[in-house]
């Protein structure tokens, strides 16, 4: 009896005609590529796809609010969405840190089977019940590089002492190893690095990097990006607004921030080889991480992390799931991804 009363009301109140009129925020300079793209794209689709009944408007970091001021801008309703990063927020919602990247963790393609097959977006949507807010993956970078760095790293000592920017949980880890993680903000990295007042930097990839000029003030570029490997960018959107939504408008913008996904990691994809091969002609010495200094990270990127689920009981849960789906999915990647990449990497070489 009840829903279906629910149900008539919904259908009258339910205006075909009326337009509603958003706005995005991001957390990313306007002219960042790919990254804005993607919520230009969106803004796009949205509106094409309700036939104008959802109109988007889309702030570059700053132009609205500051960057990091997203969250809290679509949790009071300034806007009724935002794009970035969930590991941004650590400081309101720790666990929010997985739903992004964890060091060691997962890449691109097994986040997503967490997040849409094994459980991961009901419990990001419990990491934010108590904000105004809900959290969707739209779009990834893929596996990033490891940063750019003023001098070799050859074993897990040559961290003592080096100042490198790097967020988040990764940034964690290169302190527990002794170095210092320094918080820059992206407009800041090249002059950061070019006067010595640090000695590294991670920022995303060769296409992103190469774009930023880091070439230019740093000598050797490590990869892989064990901090970063598939980071998931996030579609926030306001509670409040999204149950106010007919369930179609709704439809648009999920299935809209689940094209992103795709789209980013294939825009990622095609840019990155190119831009590589034209760094490491272009003289940057291009190297791999050595074995002991990826073990030595990953014990101490264990610790990080078990000390963030010790002091946070979300974090706590949302660990537990992550770290148990990814023994699962690795068991199937190590039979089909890994032996396959393995084969074709050697016939290309
Ligand atoms: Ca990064």
């Amino acid at each position: 009896q009840e829903e279906s009363q629910d149900s008539a009301v919904k259908e009258v109140n339910v205006n075909k005609n009326q337009t509603l009129q958003w706005k995005v925020v991001t957390t990313w300079p306007p002219t960042l590529p790919i990254l804005m793209d993607g919520v230009r794209l969106l803004a796009e689709q949205v509106t094409t796809m309700s036939q104008g009944r959802l109109e988007i408007e889309v702030f570059g970091g700053g132009e609205l609010v500051p960057p990091l001021e997203s969250f809290d801008a679509v949790d009071a309703g300034t806007a009724g969405l935002g794009h970035g990063a969930a590991y941004y927020w650590a400081g309101k919602a720790p666990a929010a840190q997985f739903f992004t990247a964890v060091p060691f963790g997962m890449n691109a393609q097994q986040m997503y089977a967490w997040l849409f097959g094994g459980g991961g977006q009901e419990l990001w949507d419990e990491t934010y019940k108590d904000f105004n807010l809900i959290g969707l993956p739209a779009g990834n970078t893929g596996v990033q590089m490891g940063g750019w760095f003023n001098r070799e790293i050859n074993t897990l000592d040559d961290f003592q002492g080096l100042k490198m920017r790097i967020p988040g949980l990764g940034g964690q880890t290169i302190a527990k190893v002794g170095g210092s993680a320094e918080l820059i903000a992206a407009g800041e990295i090249y002059t950061s690095l070019e006067r010595g007042v640090i000695d590294a930097s991670e920022w995303v990839g060769p296409y992103h990097d190469q774009s930023m000029g880091f070439n230019k003030v740093a000598q050797y570029y490590y990869y892989p990006g064990w901090h970063e490997p598939g980071s998931v960018l996030e579609r926030l959107v306001n509670r409040q607004a999204w149950e106010a939504l007919p369930d179609d408008l709704r439809m648009i913008i999920q299935v809209a921030a689940h094209a992103q996904n795709n789209w980013m990691l294939s825009q990622f994809d095609a840019q990155n080889g190119n831009s590589l091969q034209e760094l490491a002609a272009g003289g940057t010495d291009v190297r791999q991480f050595p074995d002991e200094v990826m073990s030595g990270l990953k014990g101490a990127a264990d610790e990080v992390l078990q000390e963030v689920a010790d002091t946070d009981p979300m974090s706590a849960k949302v660990y537990e799931s992550f770290r148990k789906f990814q023994v699962e999915v690795a068991s199937w990647g190590n039979a089909s991804e890994k032996p396959y990449y393995n084969l074709i990497q050697t016939e290309s070489t």
